[in-house]
């Protein structure tokens, strides 16, 4: 079974590019350029040479003790919280500036929930001198303040995006008309591995540098270059995708994707979207999503904005579907204390959405030889304003 995308954009059932005709021509351009780019030598040099100087990369694969007895395995952390501005989400942002410049386009817009997505892609805008707009719901202006403050500091222009209740689906909304309305001197950088062909195979392949890392360091430490399981949280995927990539074709290591279940389930506020979804279209491909009867999406929830998204990247879709990954989801209460528990436990204060995959470790069956590595994606600098108003440490 092949996990990658095909030549026509699928993922299995999952994928292609369902998008407006007028959004056609800057897709179909980033479609017929983003192999031959990436693929060149000089490209990936000045990539390598980026995650590596700018990044911070290698990150750490780092042997987790504590946590280890406590769950009678060897667990090992993957440390994307240590890359430059908290999480993994630069590999991307660095991959599709530099992808931008090769087409030779000066402006740059993006679309953010939280706020990460638009910290990462000002930097890069920032370190590439070129100019930044990114759309974020009104709302979660409002509730980000730092991130919309990190971002004006870097340059970057950020536009309250005040239709529908002014979240993220509203913000990539504003993105894309942006997009069609300026299609030759602007790329559009999203954040996962969501969206019309090719972004979720460009986002995934840029994030697969920490599963590259990951087998070269199992085999520094352990001699063996695959483990037992990878877990990660899923949001829209990448960090996930990331991590899993180079061993969707090991068919023994286990892969857990971890979704965010809000309230519980089956309460109405959740992001679950393996648990709660069906097929259909969301931001221009074919996926899982939250949605009612008649097919309008349902608002998600969850603790974490990071994770608060009411779909999930096709490729994910596909390996749920044929049940290469598992999918287990983790509420709020179950994530703030798995989150107290890293702290405590290994000294490392994790993002709320990392959390959640820590939390997951409960939930699992490991026997005391098995190799676990779980993906940290972030860290929790900018959630301790949640920590705090939850409160229970
Ligand atoms: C954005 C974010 C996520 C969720 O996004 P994915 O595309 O699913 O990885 C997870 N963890 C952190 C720390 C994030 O900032």
């Amino acid at each position: 079974m092949k996990y990658t995308v095909d030549e026509s954009g699928f993922y299995g059932n999952f994928g292609g590019a369902y998008i407006p005709e007028m959004l056609y021509p800057n897709v179909e351009e980033l479609r017929l350029n983003y192999l031959a780019i990436t693929e060149q030598k000089s490209f990936n040099e000045e990539f390598q040479h980026l995650l590596r100087e700018f990044v911070g990369r290698p990150t750490p694969l780092y042997f987790a003790q504590r946590l280890s007895e406590r769950y009678q395995a060897h667990i090992y952390l993957k440390r994307e919280d240590l890359c430059h501005t908290g999480a993994h989400k630069i590999n991307n942002t660095i991959g599709q500036i530099l992808l931008a410049k090769a087409l030779g386009k000066s402006k740059i817009i993006a679309e953010t929930g939280a706020g990460q997505h638009g910290v990462a892609t000002a930097t890069v805008c920032a370190l590439m001198g070129l100019d930044c707009t990114v759309y974020m719901g009104k709302l979660d202006m409002e509730r980000q303040k730092p991130n919309v403050e990190r971002m004006r500091i870097l340059g970057a222009r950020v536009v309250p995006a005040t239709s529908g209740n002014q979240t993220l689906k509203d913000a990539t909304n504003e993105a894309m008309r942006h997009w069609i309305n300026n299609p030759t001197d602007t790329h559009y950088i999203i954040g996962s591995v969501v969206g019309p062909h090719p972004y979720p195979d460009m986002v995934a392949r840029f994030q697969s540098v920490i599963s590259q890392e990951i087998k070269i360091q199992l085999i520094d430490q352990t001699g063996n270059p695959t483990p037992d399981y990878v877990v990660a949280c899923v949001g829209g995927g990448s960090n996930a995708m990331g991590a899993f990539y180079h061993f969707l074709q090991d068919d023994h290591v286990q892969l857990i994707g971890v979704e965010a279940a809000g309230h519980g389930v089956d309460s109405g506020e959740s992001a679950a979207t393996t648990a709660l979804g069906k097929p259909g279209i969301l931001h221009g491909s074919k996926t899982l999503l939250m949605q009612t009867q008649d097919g309008q999406v349902i608002e998600p929830y969850s603790i974490s904005a990071g994770l608060d998204y009411p779909g999930i990247g096709p490729i994910h879709a596909h390996l749920f579907e044929t049940e290469r990954a598992s999918f287990i989801n983790i509420t709020d209460e179950e994530a703030m204390q798995a989150g107290i528990m890293l702290s405590r436990t290994e000294g490392i204060i994790p993002a709320i959405e990392t959390a959640h995959a820590i939390a997951a470790l409960d939930k699992l069956q490991f026997d005391k030889d098995d190799v676990v590595v779980l993906n940290l994606s972030g860290r929790g600098d900018k959630d301790l304003e949640t920590y705090i108003r939850w409160g229970k440490y």
